[in-house]
């Protein structure tokens, strides 16, 4: 039950948690899940993107995790939500399943 805690996801729970370590303090990073039957390109761009999330650095293209600054932590802080990281993969980075080999 939802007891006003904001928006609930009407899709089955998919992901898994892992533990990881940014910049020294420990984090959870919610992470896609990699189903045995999806296609090998999703497949393999959801895993270059678990790999991304856990490690900063992306193994594909070698963009970089950025961290909020404080501007982006105290605007997100003031809007009840969490400061997002984010990281700006190549154009032609594997995580980018678009086109012919269908969307992400
Ligand atoms: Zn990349």
């Amino acid at each position: 039950m939802n007891k006003g805690q904001g928006p609930v996801s009407r899709r089955p729970i998919s992901d898994d948690i892992t533990v990881t370590e940014i910049n020294g303090q420990r984090v959870l990073v919610i992470q896609p899940v990699i189903s045995d039957d999806a296609p090998g390109p999703f497949k393999n761009a959801l895993a270059i993107r678990r790999a991304t999330n856990t490690t900063g650095v992306c193994p594909d293209c070698g963009a970089r995790r950025v961290l909020p600054n404080r501007a982006e932590r105290r605007a997100a802080a003031k809007a009840g939500l969490l400061p997002m990281a984010r990281t700006v993969h190549e154009g032609d980075c594997g995580v980018l399943c678009d086109g012919d080999r269908g969307a992400l």
